[in-house]
């Protein structure tokens, strides 16, 4: 595979896998606008809706849905059409050059089949975001004004609108991603205003029209210029409340009328850079990774980085302290193994307090259950293993590279320890521990370095710092 489309690009098998792997994970389709409430003051917030018990939701969105024309002959699907059987699929050029039209072609029609088979992977019908420039035109069909076109403009519009109307009517829905997605106008620190004017009105004027308004802008690059930027400003008030960057925090940010929502791209760059967020969220890669790709699938390692990106996962799960927990969900059987191992501490009175926590998706541990959840293979290849059974005392006498707290190097991925607790540094003065304290919080919480009387800094064991 050449570079730019190892990164970028699913082959289908891993579209297909993945698919399988998020809902095997109880995730479930939803619409990103049925997330949110607008206010009549024009405000807006979250509210998610109500899914069946044990279910996550997921949005999921498409860029470039265009098939470029510098994507041709290289194994793409060439565009999306509607099939004999009235369903959507792909059509692809075979080796030989030969079209074929199949719904196993591309990504919107395989999710198609997928729903077609699992009704329960999407709520209310809820498809996805697709995100389409202007520049060549959108799913294949050569309509802007400065297209080459075999077929005349007519025909390419009509055949465009019978597949767009299927879309719309199955619960896909559309959303800006620049006309030009050009990057020296939207990559950059000082975007041209004049540029990102004419690129909008030009999405508006060109594009629009034929998918009907949409609100949703997904940014070329997942640029985001600052809510004050007026080039940010423009593209808001030209119609779009949701603004959706690229990030791997699950962030959403609400500003008075519209909201900035982070999106994790899924694409070959995060399976090599971002593998442990990856795997703790959607889903097994080892059962995704295509062999085509090279490198191929590799347990995560134990270094500083994947260190980091577990606590931070744990931060932004629903946790709550569990002493002699190992970050793994909290079940009625869970809690019935950790009394039985640990009876004097787990005292019918404080196995009652943990009943509305019970099989309600909760991870517990206590502060080096946390660590030790890591060091045993993460939330996704998690397998107790003894060998890494340590306490807060255990992990800082096992460590080789350690100091006093007035010494701590400014580097997240260190441990730190006082008197039976220990935490996670993350850097800037900021810590993620488990703890069940009135100050802190009940759970995995992120604290300030200055908040406890912090003893000791350390090297993880197992870990690698060496980055
Ligand atoms: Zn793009």
């Amino acid at each position: 595979m050449a570079e730019g489309y190892r990164d970028w690009m699913l082959t289908t098998a891993e579209f297909t896998a993945l698919l399988q792997e998020l809902y095997h994970a109880n995730y479930v389709l939803v619409r990103q606008r049925d997330c949110f409430k607008t206010h009549p003051d024009g405000s807006m917030s979250l509210a998610v809706p109500a899914l069946p018990p044990g279910k996550k939701p997921l949005i999921m969105s498409f860029d470039d849905v265009n098939y470029y024309t510098y994507m041709q002959n290289s194994g793409f699907a060439n565009k999306l059409v509607i099939n004999q059987d009235q369903e959507l699929a792909a059509e692809v050029f075979t080796p030989s050059g030969r079209p074929v039209i199949t719904t196993a072609g591309d990504c919107l029609p395989i999710l198609e089949q997928f729903i077609k088979k699992h009704p329960d992977f999407s709520y209310q019908n809820a498809r996805g975001l697709i995100a389409v420039t202007g520049f060549e035109g959108i799913l294949g069909y050569r309509i802007a004004p400065d297209n080459d076109r075999s077929n005349t403009l007519e025909a390419e519009t009509a055949a465009l609108t019978k597949v767009v109307d299927w879309l719309k009517q199955k619960g896909w829905e559309f959303a800006c991603h620049s006309y030009t997605h050009n990057s020296s106008w939207f990559q950059t620190a000082e975007p041209p205003l004049e540029r990102i004017i004419y690129d909008t009105d030009k999405w508006k004027r060109i594009i629009e029209p034929l998918i009907g308004k949409t609100d949703t802008y997904i940014a070329p690059f997942g640029s985001f210029f600052g809510p004050d930027n007026p080039c940010h400003r423009y593209i808001i008030e030209a119609g779009f409340k949701y603004y959706c960057i690229v990030d791997k925090s699950k962030k959403i940010i609400f500003y008075k009328n519209h909201l900035i929502i982070s999106r994790f791209n899924i694409d070959g760059f995060n399976f090599r850079n971002n593998q442990y967020v990856f795997e703790a969220n959607y889903g097994d890669l080892s059962k995704i990774i295509d062999n085509k790709r090279i490198p191929a699938y590799k347990p995560y390692a134990r270094n500083r980085k994947n260190f980091l990106a577990h606590a931070d996962f744990f931060l932004n799960a629903p946790t709550i302290y569990v002493w002699g927990g190992l970050g793994l969900e909290l079940t009625t059987k869970c809690l019935l193994d950790l009394a039985s191992e640990y009876p004097e501490y787990y005292t019918p009175e404080k196995q009652a307090a943990y009943a509305p926590y019970l099989d309600k998706n909760y991870l517990g541990c206590d502060c080096s259950g946390l660590i030790k959840n890591f060091l045993m293979g993460g939330v996704r290849h998690f397998v107790r293993d003894n060998t890494y059974d340590y306490n807060s005392r255990g992990l800082f006498d096992h460590a080789a590279v350690k100091g006093d707290i007035s010494s701590l190097p400014e580097l997240g991925g260190l441990c730190l320890y006082m008197q039976g607790h220990v935490g996670i540094y993350i850097g800037n003065g900021e810590v993620i521990e488990s703890t069940n304290n009135p100050s802190f919080g009940n759970g995995v919480v992120k604290t300030r370095l200055s908040a406890r009387p912090w003893e000791k800094w350390f090297q993880c064991p197992h870990v690698s710092y060496e980055d």
